[in-house]
């Protein structure tokens, strides 16, 4: 199987749904979609991940997804305190416009590879970033391991 490094386009909060993704998701396209870049994340850990605010990869393949924007509001949220996260634990500054959900990367110059320790699933970190979601009790019983 053909592996390969080219750099994900991920918007923050996307790290954490990757991890609970188990082939639900709003369309067969996104779905897909999801499965192909988890998998490369499995196949290659250390994967470049470029941070997008706003629309990314994934959201290009969602039916939420209208002119390049999400329709639903509560994303941006989660994308903020992802990258609060992200900016404490690595120490660094994120240039960024969460409310304006345009898509554009978050910092030329910084990059991650692949999913860092700091953001591995814990019912502590949903609890902490994702506010509301529609999906979180789905996505704490897969940390729990009562979903597959
Ligand atoms: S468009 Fe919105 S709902 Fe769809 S994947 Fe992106 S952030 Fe999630
Ligand atoms: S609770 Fe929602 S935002 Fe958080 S990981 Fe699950 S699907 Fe993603």
């Amino acid at each position: 199987m053909k592996t390969s490094l080219s750099t994900l386009h991920l918007r923050p909060h996307h790290l954490l749904c990757l991890q609970t993704f188990i082939g639900h998701g709003y369309s067969e396209e996104f779905v897909q979609e999801m499965t192909s870049v988890k998998r490369q994340l499995a196949l290659n850990p250390g994967t470049p991940v470029q941070l997008v605010d706003g629309a990314d990869m994934l959201c290009r393949h969602c039916p939420n997804c209208a002119d390049g924007r999400c329709t639903s509001e509560k994303p941006a949220l989660f994308d903020r305190l992802m990258a609060d996260k992200i900016e404490k634990s690595e120490k660094i500054s994120l240039s960024r416009t969460c409310e304006s959900n345009h898509g554009d990367v978050f910092s030329d110059s910084f990059m991650l590879h692949g999913i860092p320790e700091y953001l591995t699933l814990s019912h502590d970190l949903l609890e902490e970033c994702c506010p509301g979601c529609e999906w979180k009790e789905l996505c704490g019983r897969v940390i729990d391991g009562n979903e597959k």
